[in-house]
């Protein structure tokens, strides 16, 4: 299938507006993706035709908006090629799955004097409830560094892994430099020493087809609104032999199997993990993403993104003074850079007010921002509805901002 780019931007009304009185152009798909129609159709439909609170069989209503819900496990399931249904579990997000990891893993697993592992180029949410098990464990965290072009120095790993080392996380791409880390390589390093792994997924997973099964992935999480879905929805993917060993992270309903002041027996998997009403209908439009995203097909979306990719490095790179932080060759639709003398918030404000809307800031990757001694960045993101035409807008854009400097 050939990539139909009008096609596409048909199906995302959101995208067809002017702010400032200039044509939209949407780069911070990182931050957050736009939703198609087919996704805001799904939540409606269940509204309007079929909602119900689900798994608790009381009614024609709740049984269907039920088989909807886990009909959309299976769908991540297939979407991830995990091994078994119950492997998959509902949360809001990213920063859910990894707390809920570094609370139940580490509740079992971690010990006084005990380390984890983590890059130096995570997101905040993949350090600091890292660091938070740790204090709660007299455990430490060690750093897994980056070198100057935004590549993790992978050759240190095997060093950095020492007998108290009991889980190693880290992204599989940076959300700042764009890189697509080799998490195949680091999962193989840490399984020799068996040591599990946990990568975070959130900027991969709309951009490459992802096998966690292959990469022989412990554990994967991921965000579904920067997946085309809708927000407050995520996904903790656990292999069945760590997530059966760990206790549940939050108490409530659906956790459990019978409770009495006596005492409580849990829920077996996955929903051991699911405490309380989940977002049911965030849930099942978000199969509605994953659809889309298959339709599309990653291949295609890779070819085209990596087009883009390169316009804009290119045009970027004509730019005096310019600084790209990230220089891998395995890149993924990202580039953060900072042209001197200019303030990247100044820069994000004249953009915005030119119709692009791009992220500026820390983006809330603290690390990353220290090794290069800045303060912040901006960010150009891209999404499968992103266009040729929206880079040289944005190039010329730039340069006139620029001048004005
Ligand atoms: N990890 C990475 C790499 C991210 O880019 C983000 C979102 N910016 C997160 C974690 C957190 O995702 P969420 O806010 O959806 O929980």
């Amino acid at each position: 299938m050939s990539y139909d780019i009008t096609k596409i931007r048909t199906n995302f009304p959101v995208l067809h507006q002017q702010v400032y009185g200039k044509p939209l152009i949407y780069f911070d798909s990182a931050a957050s993706a736009q939703k198609p129609a087919q996704v805001l159709m799904a939540e409606e439909k269940l509204h309007n035709d079929y909602y119900g609170n689900i798994h608790r069989g009381a009614h024609f209503m709740a049984d269907k908006a039920t088989e909807h819900f886990e009909n959309v496990r299976t769908q991540v399931r297939d979407f991830i090629n995990a091994k078994y249904r119950e492997e998959i579990i509902f949360t809001k997000g990213t920063t859910e799955s990894i707390n809920l990891v570094a609370f139940s893993f580490c509740e079992r697993f971690l010990n006084e004097g005990d380390e984890i592992i983590v890059s130096e180029m995570e997101h905040h949410a993949n350090i600091v409830p890292w660091q938070m098990a740790a204090l709660r464990k007299k455990a430490r965290v060690v750093k897994l560094p980056f070198n100057d072009s935004g590549v993790l120095e992978i050759e240190k790993l095997p060093q950095l892994i020492t007998q108290k080392t009991k889980l190693i996380s880290v992204a599989h791409v940076s959300n700042v430099l764009g890189t697509i880390n080799q998490v195949n390589e680091i999962i193989r390093i840490a399984h020799q020493k068996n040591v599990p792994v946990l990568v975070d997924g959130a900027q991969a997973v709309p951009h490459l087809k992802v096998n966690v099964q292959e990469m022989d992935a412990d554990f994967y999480v991921f965000s579904a609104h920067k997946m085309y879905g809708p927000n407050g929805v995520g996904v903790l993917y656990g292999k069945k032999e760590w997530l059966e060993k760990m206790p549940p992270y939050q108490g409530g309903g659906e956790m459990i199997s019978e409770v009495s002041f006596e005492g409580t027996t849990f829920n077996e998997l996955p929903y051991k993990f699911e405490a309380g009403t989940p977002h049911i209908s965030g849930v099942i439009a978000f199969g509605a993403a994953l659809s889309v995203l298959q339709e599309t097909g990653f291949e295609n979306i890779r070819k085209h993104e990596i087009e883009l990719l390169n316009i804009a490095t290119e045009g970027l790179n004509q730019i005096p003074g310019i600084n790209i932080y990230g220089q891998s060759t395995e890149k993924s639709g990202v580039i953060s850079f900072n042209i001197e003398g200019i303030h990247p918030y100044d820069l994000g404000m004249l953009l915005d007010k030119s119709g692009i809307a791009v992220r500026t800031g820390h983006l809330c990757a603290d690390t990353v921002m220290q090794h290069f001694g800045i303060v912040g960045c901006v960010r150009i993101s891209f999404g499968i509805y992103n266009t040729m035409e929206e880079v040289k807008v944005f190039l010329t854009t730039l340069n006139k901002l620029r001048l004005m400097f």
